[in-house]
């Protein structure tokens, strides 16, 4: 038995990218085993979506190199995109197709076997509740209802790596919890989960590895149990605060209590 360590799901090496006027990305530096659902954490701004953009074959310029399910990214982003399952924040679907309808298209744009394709669909979409559902047009859908069919159309090829950008937003907490225990046992089964979150309470419970993002850069990489010892907080999101420059939230709260509190006499003062 060879005694190397698995090839990394996820590999990025000095990975940076530049809008006009503006360093995204500074030099990221990542590499995630398989098996793992690994927590990509960062305020708002701080690169996340970036980072899953470029992973996924999305966006190029970028600087440095990335390797997904041990393809590179750059020479091969249609290879990339077989290989992976995404669930952007907001789904992206077409109104006018049945849930059914789009999760088949999703199927035979992988190229999938059609027997497999309607079985997998039926599957998919009732254990995500929507089974009674799946032949009515997604225009008539709410948003978490979107964001489930998401989740079904991301599933229905079985990807070596899913990645999550803020998947729980719209989510009732049934479903939640039900997606908390799907990504833990698909890591169990040895798939890869990228999820994004600006969340620290979900990414905690779930995650066996997080790394916090601070505009472009990574400012922790740790278990959650390290990050925590690390921040003496016993809170990840204390340490989060504190490592993107956010502020603790009492000082910024009676900030606010001081600025409500002021007469608009005070306030014309400048008090
Ligand atoms: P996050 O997902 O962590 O909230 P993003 O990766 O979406 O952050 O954005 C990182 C930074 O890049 C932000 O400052 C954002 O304004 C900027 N940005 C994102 N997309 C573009 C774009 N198409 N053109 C210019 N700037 C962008």
């Amino acid at each position: 038995m060879s005694a190397e360590a698995p090839r990394p799901a996820i590999r990025c090496s000095g990975l940076t990218l530049r809008y006009p006027g503006k360093e995204v990305l500074r030099g990221i530096d990542l590499e995630v085993a398989p098996g793992t659902v690994f927590g990509y954490l960062g305020a708002n701004g701080a690169g996340k979506t970036t980072t899953v953009k470029i992973l996924t074959g999305m966006l190029d310029l970028f600087g440095g190199e990335v390797e997904v399910a041990g393809i590179d990214v750059a020479a091969a982003p249609r290879e990339v995109k077989r290989r992976i399952g995404y669930v952007p924040e907001s789904a992206v679907l077409y109104d006018g197709l049945t849930a059914f309808e789009f999760v088949q298209l999703v199927g035979r744009l992988h190229g999938l076997d059609e027997d497999l394709i309607e079985a997998r669909t039926v599957e998919l979409l009732h254990v995500f509740g929507l089974g009674e559902r799946a032949h009515n047009r997604l225009s008539t859908y709410s948003k978490g209802m979107k964001q489930k069919v998401m989740f079904c159309a991301a599933l229905l090829h079985d990807p070596e790596v899913l990645f999550l950008d803020e998947p729980l937003s719209g989510l009732d907490v049934d479903s939640t919890i039900f997606i908390k225990e799907l990504l833990r046992r698909l890591a169990d089964e040895g798939r890869t989960i990228f999820y994004c979150s600006h969340m620290m309470d979900v990414v905690e419970r779930v995650c066996d590895r997080i790394v916090i993002l601070d505009q472009g850069r990574i400012a922790a990489d740790g278990t959650f149990e390290e990050l925590a010892h690390r921040s003496n907080e016993g809170s990840l999101e204390k340490l989060f605060s504190k490592l993107t420059g956010a502020g603790a939230p009492d000082e910024r709260i009676q900030l606010l209590m001081d600025a409500l509190a002021l007469t608009p006499r005070e306030a014309r003062d400048g008090a």
